[in-house]
C-alpha cells in the first residue's frame, strides 16, 4: 500500500477509536497517525520490507520501557500498517511484497528473504501482537 493509503486508513481508524472509546483523548491519537508510514522508511535502504522496520519489535521494546497510552497506540499504528500491507491475492505474494532479512546491492551481500506465505504470517502475527499492549492499557485505565 502507498504512504497516502496508510495515512488515510490509519487516520480513519484512530478517529473512530477516539470517537468510540472515551478513555482515549484526541491528543493521544496525533502521534500514532503521524508515524503510520514509519515502517516504509526502509524504502530508502534498498531493502524494502525490512524485517526490523516491518515488525513491532522496536515498538514492543519502547512500550515495555514506558507503558503509556500514546506508546501503546503508536504500536497499534505500526500493527495496522502491517495489516494493511497484507495482500489477499496469493499470486502477488512475491518480490517487493516479501520480508527481507537484509539485502544491500552496494555491499555485494545478499540474503534471501521470507517466502510469500511466511511474509503474510509475519505481518499478521505482528499485527496481533500490536493489539495486546493497547488492550491491556485500556483495561487498566
Ligand atoms: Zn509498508
Amino acid at each position: 500500500m502507498k504512504s497516502r493509503g496508510h495515512l488515510f486508513y490509519n487516520t480513519f481508524i484512530f478517529v473512530i477509536l477516539w470517537l468510540v472509546i472515551d478513555k482515549i483523548p484526541f491528543s493521544a491519537i496525533l502521534l500514532p497517525i503521524a508515524i503510520s508510514t514509519f515502517p516504509d522508511v526502509d524504502l530508502h535502504f534498498e531493502s524494502h520490507r525490512n524485517m526490523v522496520f516491518h515488525s513491532v519489535i522496536i515498538w514492543a521494546f519502547i512500550c515495555w520501557r514506558n507503558f503509556n497510552l500514546i506508546c501503546t497506540l503508536a504500536m497499534l499504528s505500526i500493527g495496522l500498517h502491517l495489516l494493511l500491507d497484507i495482500r489477499v491475492n496469493r499470486l502477488k505474494w512475491r518480490g517487493f511484497y516479501t520480508i527481507k532479512i537484509y539485502r544491500s546491492k552496494s555491499l555485494f551481500f545478499f540474503t534471501k528473504g521470507f517466502r510469500g506465505r511466511l511474509t503474510t504470517v509475519w505481518l499478521f502475527s505482528n499485527f496481533l501482537i500490536s493489539i495486546v499492549p493497547i488492550t491491556l492499557k485500556l483495561i487498566s485505565l
